[in-house]
């Protein structure tokens, strides 16, 4: 079987938290497809496409790993790239509600299962919004960053 997840997310930007899925993700799928969200309300640090090429630049040496941008439904980023699931991450208990209504809707919709996988505790408290909340006063926000 093919397994093929999208791990949807606004990655901005994209932190040692989403890294650790990411490898973690490479354990249980063929491939990961790492889906940047376009939503230009939310006043994004990076653009869409300078977020996509920062990543796929990370993962230039793993095939396995694809990144796009997309501003549908991830629903409709899983049909397009043939993926089964959907690979989210889950810090605490503030994402768990909101993780639970999306996964049950997209199934419903679609089919597309979604996996959770619990936040590593060292990268717990790593948000992007606490980097970009950094950034803005000049801190030092190498060690969130995957080099
Ligand atoms: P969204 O705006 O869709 O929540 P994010 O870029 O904030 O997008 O997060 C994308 C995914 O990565 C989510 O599933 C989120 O729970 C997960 N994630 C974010 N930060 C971490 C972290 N520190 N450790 C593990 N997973 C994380």
């Amino acid at each position: 079987m093919h397994s093929i997840a999208i791990f949807p997310g606004s990655f901005d930007p994209f932190t040692v938290g989403h890294a650790d899925i990411v490898a973690r993700g490479l354990g249980m799928f063929e491939r990961i497809v790492i889906g940047v969200g376009v939503n230009e309300h939310k006043r994004p640090l990076q653009t869409a496409d300078s977020r996509v090429e920062s990543i796929a630049r990370l993962y230039a040496g793993e095939p396995r790993v694809k990144v796009v941008a997309y501003s549908d439904l991830t629903i409709d980023l899983a049909r397009r790239e043939g993926a089964d699931f959907i690979l989210r991450g889950l810090r605490s208990v503030k994402d768990f509600e909101y993780e639970r209504d999306i996964a049950v809707m997209n199934k419903t919709l679609s089919g597309v299962e979604t996996v959770l996988l619990f936040t590593d505790p060292q990268y717990s408290a790593v948000s992007s919004s606490v980097v970009r909340e950094l950034l803005a006063f000049g801190k030092d926000v190498s060690e969130f960053l995957p080099h």
